[in-house]
């Protein structure tokens, strides 16, 4: 660059020109998912989170696009990179945090957990189907008693001859009552053992969990498995011990900490434009210095959020990411995505409360986003432990 060379100015929403960073095939990943979310997800996710459902047929839109399972290889699954699926949980949350999830559930619990833990009988029968969206899949950790805390799980699977005979109940599972084959992790005489559950096994039920006010375009459900008999070949051959589900459970987190960026953007877009257009006092809002505040400290965390979202996913396809980087990065980009979209809610005034914008429906997601998939709390723990070497769970 020559000195008297004019320097462009930034973009207001991609102010760090992040976009450089990408590379043609990325680019193209998260053009293909923004144009999915603008034309299919947009004009209907606030009738969706007001009824309470996420209709059934996106799911075989998302196996389309190649979006299911898309960072695993073989059984028709793409392989994409770390950055490449990261870009589209981004985007798919850009919608709404509950498409998001539907996809993280499928790819990274359901789908990696065959797909890790699996026999090559069960990767063949469930995995094409699932990432064509034709099969749906759930991920039973949580108990009633027991989230934060699974080890203590009391869901147990005795053996009876070759069978396994499970009993349980499982909280909070996203895709339960919708899904056609559970992932249900349970206690054994041997420890904690995850099995593939079909749906259609007697003794097996979901009932959905209403009253929700966040995540609401995505299903919520109570798994009761009582007497559920299963053969031998249904156990996860190579899961063993709590590493089991948490090396699932990982997988998701990895997109969270995209996704939760994706809302955000959402957010202080809307605010931004909104902030230029309203007048009051006859000025725009956004001539206000306390409405500027509060768009440049958005601006700020949604630039540091995204750039921490890139630089952990070269580092997961360069095989460095730990998991308690993970932490790290789900900590910090759901907790200043929740502040982001508060922030945002404050600058629409009573607009702000409505879904005619998306900000609340957003704020609302988040919570959830805080919550699972490890609790704010948790992943704080979890940094404490790996910088202290001193674990202050119990
Ligand atoms: C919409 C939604 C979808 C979900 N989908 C799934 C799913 O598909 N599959 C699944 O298995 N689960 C799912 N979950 C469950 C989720 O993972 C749990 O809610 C989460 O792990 C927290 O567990 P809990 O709700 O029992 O809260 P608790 O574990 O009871 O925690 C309550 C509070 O205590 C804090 N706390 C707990 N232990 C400690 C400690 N040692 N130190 C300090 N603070 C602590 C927590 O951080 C939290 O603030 C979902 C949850 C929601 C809300």
């Amino acid at each position: 660059m020559k000195m008297h060379e004019k320097i462009a100015p930034p973009d207001a929403v991609d102010f760090l020109g992040l976009d450089a960073l990408l590379s043609h095939e990325e680019r193209l990943v998260r053009e293909t998912v923004r144009d999915f979310v603008r034309q299919r997800v947009l004009p209907h996710v606030a009738d969706w989170f007001e009824q309470g459902i996420l209709p059934r047929e996106i799911a075989t839109e998302l196996g389309k696009l190649g979006l299911l399972g898309m960072h695993l290889d073989g059984y028709e699954c793409p392989g994409a990179s770390g950055v490449a699926y990261g870009l589209a949980c981004l985007e798919l949350e850009a919608g709404d945090s509950g498409v998001r999830s539907f996809a993280s559930v499928q790819g990274s619990l359901a789908m990696f957990a065959i797909y890790r833990w699996g026999s090559e009988a069960q990767k063949h029968e469930w995995l094409p189907q699932m990432a064509r969206g034709q099969k749906i899949g759930c991920f039973g950790l949580t108990e009633p008693d027991f989230g934060s805390n699974p080890a203590g799980m009391r869901a147990f699977a005795r053996r009876d001859g070759n069978d396994w005979v499970l009993n349980g109940t499982k909280m909070w599972i996203t895709n339960g009552s919708i899904a056609d084959v559970a992932i249900v992790w349970a206690n054994t005489d041997d420890g904690i053992r995850g099995f593939v559950v079909p749906a259609v096994t007697p003794g097996f039920s979901a009932t959905n969990i209403h009253k929700k006010l966040s995540l609401r375009a995505s299903i919520t459900s109570e798994l009761v498995l009582q007497d559920v008999r299963l053969p031998d070949d249904a156990q996860l051959p190579l899961a063993k011990g709590l590493a089991g589900p948490l090396a699932c459970l990982n997988e998701a987190r990895f997109g969270i900490i995209w996704g939760a960026i994706g809302a955000a953007r959402t957010c202080y877009e809307t605010a931004l434009e909104y902030a230029k257009t309203r007048m009051q006092f006859d000025r725009p809002i956004g001539g206000f210095q306390l409405t500027q505040e509060k768009l440049a400290n958005m601006l700020i965390e949604l630039g540091k959020g995204s750039l921490l979202a890139l630089h952990l996913g070269r580092m997961k396809d360069e095989g460095r990411l730990h998991p308690s980087h993970v932490s790290f990065g789900k900590l910090n980009n759901v907790r200043e995505a929740l502040k982001i979209a508060r922030e945002a809610r404050t600058i629409l005034g009573g607009n702000g409360v409505t879904l005619e914008y998306p900000v609340i429906r957003h704020m609302n997601n988040l919570e959830s986003v805080l919550t699972y998939e490890g609790t704010s709390e948790v992943h704080t723990l979890i940094l404490g432990q790996q910088i202290t070497g001193l674990a202050a769970f119990t």
